[in-house]
């Protein structure tokens, strides 16, 4: 049995929280629908300390940001842009259409279609997290969609210039400096100034992650991507230091940020937690990570490999990175996971900047029924049909008439059989 050297909040403590985020952000977005621009404004100057007019930056803004960096911080903001773009257009080519003649004169199909306009958010409430910018606004290029919008909190007050240019580099065709709920109601209920987006995409906090889900139906959402998660399965082939740096590298995220050590070793255990404590007094971000270690943070013993992959799975876990003698083993059989990152030379921090495959990923177990946000997020599989001779319409539309008097449906089954009167010559009667 799995045993616990260390546990965190209770559930109904994490619930209770996340049902006031859930009031604060009903409330609000009421507030925007009723009030739009001036409610906007008003929170903007609330939670973030910026006040304007239209939050749209201008050309002339967005290269003054630009211009603040440095030529090696452009250069490197190109490298992550392009290792994200290579592989959302390897991805896209998985996503083909299809034609298949399904019986003799029966043709079906699908055809993945680009959704119009999209609204990328990009976190920068703690830290100006311009990676989410290459994440959505890239993938949605790749996509093909036509109008990518594209929100970031202002940073101490002013739009973050890493955060704009990596959202301009991109490619979004608007840039606002709007963070929070308001930047999600504005791009899903429209404003006076933004018109509004088919699909919201991207990362935030729980207030965030909760006002996508409530717009969710109006709007299309990725998926539910809320405070980052961590969950590290490691056994006596990794040290404490590697665990416990790993552990505390997501814990920076935020004061609610879970960050959990399965490990079937009892050794690499009380190691790993003398390490935090040891690394914690290093750290720059010790005050957040410390906090989230203390209120979030699990250290799990299990018996055996396959007691890990249990615990693994039951967790669901955004990111889960795995440093274990059989790592091959938990690629192919674990079930849910956000992104899983093999062995020690690769790591969370690697896929959250630059190697390519996307950071926004499901929390709070979402990943129980969704991966990540991938080019496909982005399209629409939509079907379509053709029957091409009298004897398909016929052999088809008199199984269908019959299935529709089944369900009581005479006007369906008038659709088939006029079809078989017509092109099968035969007499049903109306
Ligand atoms: P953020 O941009 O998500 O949120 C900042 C905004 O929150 C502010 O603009 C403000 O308007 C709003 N806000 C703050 N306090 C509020 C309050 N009391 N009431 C209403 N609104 C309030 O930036 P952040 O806060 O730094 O959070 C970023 C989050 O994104 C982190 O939790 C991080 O873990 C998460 N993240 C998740 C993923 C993922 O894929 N799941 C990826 C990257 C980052």
């Amino acid at each position: 049995m799995a045993q616990y050297l260390k546990t965190s909040k209770s559930l109904s403590e994490r619930q209770q929280a996340n049902k006031q985020t859930s009031i604060i952000v009903e409330n609000i977005l009421a507030d925007i629908e009723q009030r739009g621009n001036e409610a906007i404004r008003e929170l903007s100057i609330k939670f973030d300390n910026y006040d304007r007019q239209d939050y749209r930056l201008s050309q002339q803004e967005i290269n003054a940001c630009i211009k603040q960096l440095s030529r090696q911080d452009i250069k490197d903001i190109e490298f992550a842009q392009q290792q994200v773009f290579n592989f959302a257009t390897a991805q896209k080519s998985c996503l083909i259409d299809l034609e298949i003649e399904t019986r003799p004169g029966v043709i079906l199909g699908h055809k993945n279609i680009p959704i119009n306009a999209v609204g990328c958010y990009v976190p920068g409430g703690k830290y100006p997290l311009l990676a989410s910018a290459h994440m959505s606004i890239i993938t949605a290029n790749v996509a093909g969609c036509s109008r990518i919008i594209s929100c970031a909190p202002p940073f101490h007050g002013r739009p973050a210039p890493a955060i704009v240019a990596a959202q301009a580099m991109a490619g979004a065709t608007e840039i606002y400096a709007l963070g929070g709920i308001q930047a999600i109601g504005a791009m899903a209920l429209g404003t006076d100034t933004i018109a509004p987006v088919d699909m919201l995409v991207g990362p935030g906090n729980a207030f965030v992650a909760e006002a996508k889900r409530q717009l969710f139906g109006r709007v299309g959402i990725d998926l539910f991507a809320g405070p980052t998660e961590t969950l590290i399965i490691a056994d006596e082939t990794v040290d404490a230091e590697m665990c416990a740096t790993d552990l505390l590298g997501q814990a920076e995220h935020g004061v609610t940020t879970p960050a959990i050590l399965l490990t079937n070793s009892l050794k690499l255990a009380q190691e790993t937690m003398r390490e935090v404590e040891r690394l914690l007094t290093q750290l720059p971000t010790a005050e957040i990570a410390r906090q989230a270690w203390r209120d979030y943070g699990e250290v799990i013993v299990c018996e055996s490999y396959e007691e890990m992959l249990q615990e693994a799975d039951r967790i669901a876990s955004e990111h889960v990175q795995v440093m274990t003698a059989r790592d091959d083993w938990f690629l192919a059989n674990m079930t849910n996971f956000g992104a899983l990152f093999l062995g020690p030379r690769t790591n969370v921090a690697y896929g959250d900047k630059v190697i390519g495959t996307n950071h926004t990923l499901p929390t709070q177990k979402a990943a129980r029924y969704t991966g990540g946000l991938w080019v496909g997020k982005f399209m629409k599989t939509c079907t379509w049909q053709k029957v091409l001779s009298d004897e398909a319409s016929t052999e088809i539309g008199s199984y269908c008439s019959r299935l529709c008097q089944l369900e009581g449906f005479s006007g369906h089954a008038e659709q088939a059989n006029i079809r078989v009167r017509r092109y099968g010559k035969q007499d049903v009667p109306y």
